[in-house]
């Protein structure tokens, strides 16, 4: 139904209370004027009929009922009154407006009858004889005589209804005229109650569309004073509440949105409530898109399915792993679950916390793999020299020969696994020096460090009868650890002359760039190496052909330190090769103010 404006839910019901009491008291009022006028009738035809009943009975004495009939009309003239005189049979002997002879026998009237029992006889109705409506007062014409005539008197209605209705009239235009003042007035004070109410109703309806800094000013009742105060305050509290719990949120938003641990809070049904940017991205998926989903609907994960589901099952809270397969290989998650309260200790969800811990079981991974590398690469020599050591024992050092030819492997063994813990060191330190920041960089010459690099390697070329020739303006610096950047070089040139055949030539040239960064490329013609080993080459004890580096006596950790060396220098190393076209390794460092030394290190 619909529903109505208070005001006119209360006009009408006014109007029609109004109403019905001037109704009512019309009708009581106009009962009782119209019972008075009639009363009036009644007792005016009595009193005439006092007057009338002694000169009727002379006449009737004297000159009988034809002197009585022509006094009746005489009297009935000066008093505008129908008068008729019946006798004890009914019969009509007088009567002022018509002939008694041609009137009906009247004995059987009610006022008639009334008055032949000696009372006062009364009545109201239409008269067959002059068909109007007429009032009749009938008295015996003598009292206390049984045998008395009776004398009636009759006034027609037409006057005193004419009358009544003139007082209905009045009436009722005075009702109307009441009711009109009276509804135009309620109208008015009704407008004036409801029209604060309407100020409030619209002012309320600000405050629900958040526009809570209006207020309700005005001056009108007690009550509506009041109330308008009360909304005010209300909004007030409101406004302060709101401030504080969006305060509250922007602090918790940021509280979140700064954490490196994932954070993901979902209600009993699984739906995801808050989603925290880290959270979003180790799952990979955008914050936004994720609330109001539920958590299976976002990643399809069962590990984290299950652990959403013992937080929200378990008051003490659960911890596990989870795994996430995405595209940039696999992500290791700590997750931490705890159920969600609310201030009445009812379960409203539950909150997974995930710590992303990729890196350190990469870095694990790595760790493993490198102790498994080590014992491998320091096995292979020790098992060479026990076994050569045993054989000595077992009386093969009575054979000098054979005895000489052992212990030169034994003496190589040994270099070789010399050379292997020397490098691991000369790792660990580039590793520490990089991580630490702790190198103490110097003003070095290129063309020196080069010149020292050659000293070095000068028995492996002379060996192989390798030409080196290098093209390093003599000028050029580097601000470098001078010992590390030459152990760079010195690897560089080792692996050139290890893999290029005899009486062939290594280049090793140096320039400068317009940004001040030196490049430095060491040139073989060597074997060369597969594009699919190029990244891989600077891992430790990678090689692409093993038995051909440990027959030249190669660690393994040669580009390895090269690659951490150059990083601790905020520099870079790349290769260029390919297979039969010898390959061109090229070291970068940064122009002098470039800081360095705190690059970040890659453990392989
Ligand atoms: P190694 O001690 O075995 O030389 P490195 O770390 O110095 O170890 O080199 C890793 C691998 O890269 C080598 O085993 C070799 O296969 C390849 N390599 C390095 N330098 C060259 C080069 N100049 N020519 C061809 N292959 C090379």
């Amino acid at each position: 139904m619909a529903r109505l404006r208070l005001i006119w839910q209360v006009f009408p019901a006014f109007v029609l209370i109004l109403l019905s009491s001037l109704l009512a008291m019309s009708w009581v009022v106009t009962g009782l004027v119209a019972g008075f006028h009639e009363q009036e009738a009644r007792s005016s035809l009595e009193d005439r009929l006092s007057l009338m009943r002694l000169p009727l009975d002379e006449a009737l004495r004297q000159g009988g009922t034809a002197l009585a009939d022509a006094r009746c009309k005489v009297l009935a003239r000066q008093s505008s009154t129908r008068f008729t005189l019946i006798g004890r049979d009914g019969a009509v002997l007088a009567d002022s407006a018509e002939l008694p002879a041609a009137m009906e026998n009247h004995g059987h009237r009610p006022e008639v009858r009334t008055a032949m029992d000696g009372g006062i006889g009364y009545a109201r109705r239409q008269s067959t004889t002059l068909h109007q409506d007429m009032v009749y007062v009938a008295v015996p014409l003598t009292f206390g005589d049984p045998a008395s005539p009776v004398l009636r008197a009759a006034l027609p209605v037409t006057a005193l209804d004419r009358h009544v209705k003139r007082i209905y009239r009045g009436a009722a235009l005075a009702g109307l005229a009441v009711l009109v003042v009276a509804a135009a007035l309620s109208l008015l004070l009704g407008r004036h109650i409801t029209r604060p109410l309407r100020w409030m109703l619209l002012q309320t309806d600000c405050f629900a569309a958040g526009e809570l800094d209006g207020r309700l000013r005005f001056r009108h009742s007690l009550e509506m004073d009041a109330l308008a105060e009360g909304l005010n305050r209300m909004a007030g509290q409101l406004d302060e509440r709101l401030r504080t719990v969006s305060r509250q949120h922007n602090e918790l938003n940021a509280i979140l949105a700064s954490m490196t641990e994932g954070v993901i809070a979902i209600d009993a049904g699984y739906r995801i409530m808050k989603l925290n940017a880290a959270a979003a991205r180790m799952l990979e998926i955008q914050e936004g898109d994720a609330q109001g989903r539920t958590l299976l609907d976002v990643i399809r994960n069962l590990a984290l399915q299950e652990m959403a589901m013992s937080a929200l099952a378990s008051p003490e809270g659960c911890e596990g792993d989870v795994t996430l397969h995405q595209n940039t290989g696999d992500r290791y998650l700590q997750a931490r679950g705890a159920m969600l309260r609310d201030a009445g200790g009812t379960r409203i969800g539950a909150v997974v916390v995930l710590n992303d811990v990729t890196r350190l079981r990469r870095l694990e991974n790595l760790r493993r793999e490198f102790v498994a590398n080590v014992s491998h690469e320091l096995r292979t020599p020790i098992t060479s020299i026990q076994g050569f050591v045993e054989t000595l024992q077992d009386g093969a050092l009575e054979d000098s020969v054979a005895a000489r030819r052992f212990l030169n492997i034994i003496a190589e063994q040994a270099e070789r696994l010399g050379a292997i813990i020397e490098d691991l060191l000369l790792l660990s330190k580039a590793e520490r020096d990089a991580e630490l920041g702790a190198l103490a960089p110097e003003w070095c010459s290129v063309a020196g460090l080069v010149q020292a690099a050659i000293q070095t390697c000068a028995h492996k070329q002379e060996e192989k009868r390798i030409n080196v020739t290098v093209d390093c303006p003599e000028d050029l610096q580097v601000r470098a650890q001078p010992n590390l950047l030459r152990q760079v070089v010195v690897n560089l040139l080792d692996n050139a002359l290890t893999y290029s055949p005899t009486s062939d030539t290594v280049a090793i040239s140096a320039t400068s760039d317009v940004t001040g960064s030196v490049h430095l490329r060491v040139r073989d013609h060597g074997c060369g190496i597969a594009p699919e080993h190029h990244a891989r080459i600077f891992e430790r004890f990678y090689r692409v052909d093993r038995a051909r580096s440990r027959e030249s006596g190669g660690t393994g950790l040669g580009l390895a330190i090269v690659k951490h060396i150059m990083q601790a220098h905020g520099g870079l190393v790349t290769v260029d090769s390919a297979p039969g076209q010898g390959s061109t390794f090229t070291i970068t460092l940064p122009t002098a103010d470039t800081p360095h030394g705190n690059a970040l290190l890659t453990n392989n």
